[in-house]
């Protein structure tokens, strides 16, 4: 029997917290128990792993957003072709209508920074999961009614799913212009701010201009790499911690805890770490709690940093979400570089440097950005010294006024050639 959206999402706000308690008495058991649980229920369904579903974990294929993309049809377990699908949400998108379903199952489309998007679907009990948990692990539990102001680049029926008695959400479309969301946000007043990094830093300007007069008592920062110097610079201006949401397409997989380090969700999340070095890992997620699009050794683009917290939990903690692997740079002689170096170098630089952008131009060549353009000597210095502490002695830095970050998209701080 099908039970209403709320009681839905009533049921699984309480099967998550069991859920919770169950991994940190004993996680291994636990995801034991769901993985066998996940293979019965839900291999047994997608035509691409049925024959095989009883295989243990590791004899799964890796797959990444190319091949999830490629083998949809046989992936979901809804018997649904990716043309059909893919029809459904691009037209909601452009129709900027964002409640598109077919057969009852709601249809998403990611906004991909690499290029190629991404589709994703969710059954109704679904959305009550991520519901159950943006309410119980990010948001809180809460009997006074909170204004939520959340900032994305396409609504979904996913997001406005959260709409409750006890909650009124505002979804603002990252497409609008800066100049009205100002208004919008100073009349609403919000409790909760969602957004990405660049847009939470716009809103702390405005803020400082007195161009708007908020006073959210929680602000979250989501898609975007939220470097350590966006993060005080937005904790300063509201006067309260930023709070990170890891999550994307293909689900809500950490957030960070009371202590304030992100944790990933491994209740119902199998983490496989595909190292780089000591601290530095690649993630491979299986989420157990999908059903309509199993994400099954999925492999992310992201860099985490392995961390520890002390607020005992046992769930993964990560110290630091770098950026993407597609933010690697390879310079001179296969000089690998990570994103941070090159963050720390140009904003140790000078403590006004905060708005920057490094593009790769060639395996000789970087250009820089920099708002402050009378730092730009300072910046590239200290860029040239990074360099040549990595062994990089012939690297051209060349000056650039302008940055690339087209309206409403993600702000990429790094940008790494790509051949
Ligand atoms: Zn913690």
């Amino acid at each position: 029997m099908r039970l209403p959206f709320k009681l839905e999402v009533l049921s699984a706000w309480w099967s998550l917290g069991r859920s919770r308690r169950s991994f940190e008495r004993d996680p291994e058991s636990h995801q034991r128990a769901m993985w066998h649980r996940f293979q019965q229920r839900v291999l047994t369904k997608a035509p691409l792993y049925r024959d095989r579903h009883s295989d243990p974990l590791s004899d799964f294929p890796i797959q990444e957003k190319a091949e999830f993309m490629r083998d949809f049809k046989h992936i979901n377990t809804c018997g649904l072709s990716l043309s059909d699908a893919m029809d459904v949400a691009v037209k909601s998108e452009e129709s900027r209508d964002f409640k598109p379903t077919i057969d009852g199952i709601t249809v998403g489309l990611s906004s991909g920074t690499s290029g190629n998007r991404g589709l994703f679907l969710a059954s109704d009990q679904e959305r009550a999961v991520w519901v159950a948990a943006v309410l119980q692990r990010i948001l809180g539990w809460s009997f006074r009614k909170r204004r939520i102001a959340f900032f994305l680049r396409a609504n979904n029926n996913l997001y406005s799913s959260v709409q409750s008695r006890f909650i009124s959400f505002k979804f603002f479309d990252l497409l609008d212009p800066l100049a009205e969301h100002l208004v919008n946000i100073d009349r609403m007043k919000p409790d909760v701010v969602v957004g990405q990094p660049s847009l939470l830093i716009r809103l702390a300007d405005a803020q400082t201009q007195s161009a708007i007069d908020i006073a959210p008592s929680k602000i979250i920062s989501v898609a975007e790499v939220l470097s350590q110097e966006d993060e005080s610079h937005i904790q300063a201006t509201f006067g309260i911690d930023v709070d990170q949401v890891y999550q994307c397409t293909e689900g809500l997989f950490g957030q960070t805890c009371a202590h304030g380090t992100i944790h990933l969700n491994e209740d119902w999340l199998l983490i496989e770490k595909e190292w780089i070095d000591d601290t530095r890992f690649v993630p491979i997620i299986t989420d157990l709690r999908r059903e309509s699009q199993p994400v099954l050794r999925y492999r992310m683009n992201d860099i985490l940093h392995a961390g520890s917290c002390t607020c005992g939990s046992k769930m993964q903690a990560i110290s630091q979400i770098e950026g993407r692997m597609d933010d690697v740079l390879i310079l001179g002689e296969e000089i690998t570089l990570f994103p941070d170096f090159i963050r720390r170098a140009v904003v140790g630089a000078h403590p006004d440097i905060v708005d920057y952008q490094v593009v790769q131009v060639s395996s000789q060549e970087l250009s820089l950005y920099l708002s402050h353009q009378a730092l730009w000597g300072l910046a590239s210095e200290a860029l040239q010294e990074m360099l040549l502490r990595h062994g990089l002695t012939d690297i051209i830095l060349t000056f650039t006024n302008s940055k690339i970050h087209s309206h409403g998209s993600k702000l990429r701080r790094i940008i790494a050639l790509r051949t």
